[in-house]
């Protein structure tokens, strides 16, 4: 069973980009470009308060 994660991203301080797992709240990722963001969320491993183990599809 895979789950798709819509991973929150959200710029900071004026340079720095963030990832979030809406699953879990963590931070997966932080970059100052977007598009590094994204081999992050592909590998984060996510164990959200259901304990649900959550793949990114
Ligand atoms: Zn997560």
């Amino acid at each position: 069973m895979t789950l798709e994660i819509k991973f929150t991203h959200s710029y900071r301080f004026g340079y720095l980009w963030q990832s979030i797992c809406p699953e879990c709240y963590k931070t997966v990722a932080e970059s100052r470009e977007e598009a590094d963001l994204k081999q992050y969320e592909d590998t984060h491993v996510c164990f959200s308060l259901n304990t649900r183990l959550v793949r990114i599809a």
